[in-house]
């Protein structure tokens, strides 16, 4: 038999996992599914599609997503120069068109040497042996077969939860007159479009959306959200001001024609390259679709606003990473099979790609007999997999990456540091850059 790669799901995870293989020399059979059967969030027959926001978040290094792109631009990660192919402007953030990136990385993906990309959907999990690897990267919207497939391996029943995506409006049906464009503290240019709210509306705002309809939970979905992806309704419930210093925050947004910062702002960021559609911040949700016009047509700008899509809910599937996988993403039972991606415990967008670029790295380098190597756990993309295959399984939920992963710096000088937090954040990203800067002289040899 011949050395090779076998990985289901060609999403973020999965083409970021063939790339890294099919790159030290190793053959790949990518899977996917779509088009010829969808999930029920993804709306494009190509593969890497993001299903909900088109930001990949920070790109700042000592914001936590900042530090793992860098990283990741380190590593050579292909789904990152991609992104940054088809970027929108959208301040210091790194937003992309959706739809352009996902048709070029699925065409790409598929000329790369080495690789074979098979459009089928797994339903049984492929045997392995010393000569070939299986990844799993089939995402939060794994197939169900394959779901039931995975809990022979998983030796438990998967884990299944929701959460929720925002909705998306025609540029060209925002009163412009009502708005005002800008990035919070002036960063970068002024690309968000801002709803000032003010005390009154700002209420009654949050009344609505406390008293809406919302579509029907069956009981075994109850309070299963992603704490960072939560409902704006199920923000709002949290008690009067929450929304005003979560997700509707007007901290670093004066409104230039008042002079004043506003009670609150609702942000909307440009979703694609034509700039014909913009996504509302922040505000997934499981209200019902009448209901989120009704709601929504209620800010300044939006009175006549056409939606391109509404928010919605999703199922997501994981595994309990503690129990299945070592640091290196590799199942502890069978070790030539790995996860990546959302399903592997990880939770977003970067932390679904540095997964799927982890295990087709690992998983390569055990073919050619290579030790290992694992990331240090001063980087990011160390910390993030030394922290999910040891958190405690009984409490268990898909993990991004944050600075509070990374070890402790030893007490010094930054304790008494008068910027101590952004002081400590700049130390942990410098060490981790030069950790993961020796990782990489180590590896090449
Ligand atoms: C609705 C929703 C919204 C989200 N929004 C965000 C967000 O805004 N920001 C963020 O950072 N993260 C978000 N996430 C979380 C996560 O970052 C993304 O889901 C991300 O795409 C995960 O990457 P992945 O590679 O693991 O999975 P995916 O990108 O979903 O890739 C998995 C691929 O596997 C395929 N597949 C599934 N089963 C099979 C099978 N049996 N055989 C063959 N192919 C199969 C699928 O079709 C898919 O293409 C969201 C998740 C969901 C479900």
């Amino acid at each position: 038999m011949s050395r090779k790669v076998i990985v289901i799901g060609a999403g973020l995870a999965g083409i970021e996992a063939a790339y890294q293989a099919a790159k030290l020399g190793i053959d790949v059979d990518l899977y996917e599914m779509r088009p010829k059967k969808q999930t029920e969030a993804h709306t494009t027959p190509y593969a890497g599609e993001l299903v909900c926001s088109n930001s990949l978040g920070s790109i700042e290094e000592t914001s936590a997503s900042g530090l793992l792109k860098k990283e990741l631009e380190m590593l050579d990660s292909y789904f990152l120069k991609f992104a940054y192919k088809h970027r929108v402007p959208a301040g210091s953030s790194l937003s992309v068109d959706r739809v352009t990136l996902a048709q070029d990385i699925s065409n790409d993906i598929q000329s790369i040497k080495g690789v074979n990309f098979i459009n089928e959907e797994v339903t049984e999990i492929p045997a392995a042996d010393d000569d070939q690897i299986v990844i799993i990267a089939t995402g939060p919207l794994t197939s169900g077969d394959f779901a039931q497939a995975l809990t022979k391996v998983t030796m438990r029943k998967n884990l299944f939860f929701f959460d929720a995506t925002s909705p998306i409006i025609h540029a060209d049906s925002i009163d412009m007159s009502k708005v005002f464009k800008a990035s919070r503290y002036d960063k970068g240019e002024a690309d968000f479009i801002n709803l000032p709210l003010d005390e009154a509306l700002y209420q009654e705002f949050v009344k609505a959306l406390i008293e809406a309809e919302t579509v029907e939970v069956k009981d075994f979905e109850q309070n299963l959200f992603f704490e960072s992806c939560l409902p704006i309704e199920e923000i709002a419930r949290r008690g009067e001001k929450s929304l005003a210093f979560g997700p509707l925050k007007p901290v670093g947004l004066e409104n230039p024609s008042t002079g004043v910062i506003p009670h609150a702002v609702v942000q909307l960021r440009q979703d694609d390259l034509q700039n014909h559609f913009y996504q509302m911040v922040g505000f997934q949700t499981r209200l019902k679709w009448g209901e989120q016009k009704r709601i929504f047509q209620m800010l300044p700008g939006l009175e006549h606003a056409e939606f391109e899509r509404f928010g919605r809910m999703h199922r997501n599937s994981y595994i309990n990473a503690p129990l299945i996988i070592n640091k290196f993403y590799q199942s502890k039972i069978r070790d030539n099979l790995f996860f990546a991606g959302q399903i592997s415990g990880v939770e977003g967008y970067v932390e679904s790609i540095a997964s799927g670029l982890s295990a087709g790295i690992y998983a390569a380098r055990k073919l050619l007999g290579l030790p290992l190597c694992n990331f240090p756990n001063e980087t990011a993309i160390g910390s993030l997999v030394n922290y999910i295959s040891q958190a405690d399984w009984k409490d268990f939920r898909p993990t991004k990456f944050t600075f509070g992963l990374l070890p402790e710096l030893p007490k010094g000088d930054h304790y008494r540091h008068f910027r101590k937090k952004k002081f400590k954040k700049e130390m942990k990203a410098k060490i981790a850059l030069e950790a993961l800067d020796k990782w990489l002289k180590k590896a090449a040899t």
